[in-house]
């Protein structure tokens, strides 16, 4: 039996990894595929204190190293099963069944798609959910970003440094994302941004040729010819699993200041979390303070 069992190996859970061993408990991790987490595909961080600017994956292979360093035990399997009641919880995986007194939730989110007609036959054949994955693809051609927060920002400066123009295509007339980062773009000369409008239809069979964008203001409509669309209009807590875990409507789940859900032992950290903020700052803290309350 573990003292506690981590699921999910981003941020937050392998800094709940770094603390718990330090108050040597014994710790298993179980990513369900390569550790990092959606921050390691993340092009460049520069709000991450310490680094002036750094990969996603350099940062969070970094941040594993400490953790198998103090002893923590990884598994790359996929929970597919939990018991979170009594003192002895278990979580299945297709290799085993695993116990702890405690587990921590650290599934972050999974991406949300736009929901145009055909962009699932288009997936691979244009149509990206990862600039990091497949902007390599698309050197020195057109291409679209949808979406107006933190990823599709940072998205649209990646592609900009490999693609000869990227359009950004925002459903409102201001970003949600960070100002630092707007200015950023703004100042791109291949990035035009496409304001107050929406992808209506996604043009090509065999492989995405274009997209119809149409004003949600005047109902205007107009084609942009690109080779790649790169949708970035948000996720959705990783939390169907936990049934018994309460969350709020939109699935994120609900804790208190010491991450603690509505289970005793049971806890949540970083995206998958009700939370006012999602930077890989947060969800590395809310690991610490996580590992820092498990129950004896
Ligand atoms: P997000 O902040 O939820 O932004 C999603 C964007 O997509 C919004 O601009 C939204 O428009 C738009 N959108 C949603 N549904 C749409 C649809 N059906 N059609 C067109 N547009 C749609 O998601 P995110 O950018 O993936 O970020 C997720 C979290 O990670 C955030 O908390 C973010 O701050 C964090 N993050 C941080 C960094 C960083 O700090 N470097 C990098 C990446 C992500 P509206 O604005 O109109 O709602």
């Amino acid at each position: 039996m573990y003292d506690v069992i981590i699921i999910g190996g981003g941020p937050a859970g392998l800094t709940a990894a770094i603390y718990a061993r330090r108050a040597e408990k014994s710790v298993l991790v179980l990513t369900g595929g390569a550790a990092g987490g959606a921050a390691a595909l993340t092009p460049f961080i520069e709000n991450f204190p310490s680094h002036l600017r750094i990969g996603g994956a350099e940062l969070t292979d970094v941040i594993k190293t400490q953790a198998v360093n103090f002893g923590a035990e990884f598994r790359d399997e996929t929970v597919t099963d939990v018991c979170l009641r009594g003192g002895e919880k278990t979580a299945t995986t297709a290799e085993d069944c695993y116990v702890a007194r405690n587990i921590i939730i650290a599934t972050g989110t999974k991406i949300r798609d736009l929901g145009v007609p055909n962009e699932e036959k288009l997936v691979g054949k244009g149509v990206s959910y990862c600039a990091v994955c497949d902007g390599n693809f698309f050197r020195r051609r057109a291409v679209c970003v949808v979406g107006g927060g933190n990823t599709a920002l940072t998205d649209a400066l990646y592609l900009a440094g490999l693609c000869s123009k990227v359009y950004l295509i925002h459903r409102r007339n201001e970003f949600r994302a960070s100002p630092a980062l707007v200015s950023e773009v703004l100042t791109k000369p291949n990035v035009e941004v496409v304001y107050n409008s929406k992808i209506t239809t996604l043009v090509g069979i065999e492989r995405l040729e274009g997209v119809t964008v149409q004003n949600v203001e005047t109902g205007a409509e107009q084609s942009i010819e690109v080779k790649g669309l790169f949708v970035a209009v948000g996720s959705v807590p990783n939390s169907e699993l936990f049934k018994s875990v309460e969350t709020t409507n939109g699935g994120a789940i609900i804790t208190n200041s010491q991450m603690q859900t509505n289970i005793p032992g049971i806890f949540a950290i970083g995206d998958v979390r009700d939370t006012p903020l999602r930077q890989i700052i947060t969800a590395c803290a809310d690991g610490a303070v996580a590992a820092t309350f498990l129950l004896k």
